[in-house]
């Protein structure tokens, strides 16, 4: 069996000669359907880290139920599944209070310190696994981690019926984001998106309007000259922050959730005593949030086909990997993608 594995900086290798894994009792056996290619992957490929070397990458999967363990009950050989990539210890205060995202031994999960699913079959802890209602895809299935980013960030920003938002950067989880603020009852919905076909699918997607980067002044004088009540920053950069700061609403409320640079560097810190502003940090999800998710496309309330730019296979990974890892590109989110 071939596989995807992260080797270190810059280097991600398909490998030949993997055993079909063999199953404990409390596991399930899947054949691996659809893989996503995540952004979290993509900042492995650049820095090195924070993936453990020589594992094979893919958290972002669907597939069929081919082998149940012993103990496994409710899974049946044949159902269709997505899984929770996310290893909580079950025992520590977090995971207690149904916090496993910040579980103390946080970042074990399928696909970055343990094997993931760039392969054809993938073992897992049963309790991992969801189920994917019929009218649920493969395509939406492999997308269901993605979407619980977006779910857990509008969630734990407080954010409410009737508010204006600013998403920054229209990549695979801002137009999640985008979504997710729709089914939640935005009224503004605004984007700041460099790449003009990014801009259209945003637009496609629910948001009201989209802006230049440098047009952020635009979008103060176009709500009441106010600014937005939230900021989902998708992009995390020390410019992004320092826009958000400059144009969130005096109270309002700057979500960071894709955070690219260790480094901030920020020139107008002051602004946020003075105007009241909160920043808060997000990362991961909760077993209810991964259900919402699934809940959300079963309901059809969020789209994933506008968001597909490419269906590869598993030998194609590493040249996909060079594009993904040195942008400017046009792609969004790549599907690797198993018979
Ligand atoms: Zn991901
Ligand atoms: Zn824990």
């Amino acid at each position: 069996m071939k596989a995807a594995v992260f080797e270190g900086k810059e280097t991600i290798t398909i490998k030949d000669g993997f055993e079909k894994p063999k199953i404990a009792s409390d596991e399930v056996l899947i054949k691996v359907k659809k893989v996503g290619i995540c952004g979290t992957d993509v900042g492995s490929y650049e820095s090195g880290g924070p993936y453990f070397p020589n594992k094979i990458i893919g958290h972002e999967f669907s597939g069929d139920i081919v082998e149940v363990g012993e103990s496994v009950k409710k899974i049946k050989i044949g159902m269709r599944v997505t899984v929770n990539p996310q290893i909580p210890c079950f025992e520590c205060y977090y995971c207690l209070h149904n916090l496993e995202n910040m579980c103390k031994i946080k970042n074990f999960a399928y696909g970055t310190t343990e094997n993931g699913a760039m392969r054809e079959f993938i073992n897992v802890k049963a309790e991992r696994v969801h189920l994917l209602p019929d009218n649920v895809t493969y395509d939406e299935g492999a997308s269901v981690e993605p979407l619980s980013v977006a779910i857990y960030a509008v969630e734990q920003s407080g954010f409410h019926l009737g508010q204006n938002a600013v998403v920054i950067g229209a990549g695979p989880i801002g137009l999640f984001v985008i979504q997710v603020l729709r089914a939640a009852g935005a009224n503004q919905i605004l984007v700041l998106e460099p790449v003009e076909t990014k801009q259209k699918i945003a637009l496609h997607l629910g948001a009201d309007k989209a802006f230049l980067p440098k047009e952020w002044n635009k979008i103060v004088r176009y709500l009441d000259k106010l600014g937005p009540d939230h900021i989902y920053d998708c992009v995390g950069l020390s410019e992004t922050f320092s826009t958000s700061l400059q144009m969130v609403k005096m109270g309002g409320k700057i979500t960071l959730i894709g955070l690219h640079s260790s480094k901030f560097e920020i020139n107008n810190i002051f602004a946020m005593a003075l105007n009241n502003i909160s920043v808060r940090g997000i990362y991961g999800y909760n077993q209810d949030i991964f259900t919402t998710a699934i809940n959300l496309f079963a309901q059809k309330k969020i789209k994933v086909d506008p968001l597909i730019t490419n269906r590869i296979k598993l030998e194609n990974v590493p040249d996909m990997f060079k594009i993904l890892g040195h942008p400017p590109h046009n792609e969004l989110k790549v599907f690797v993608e198993f018979d």
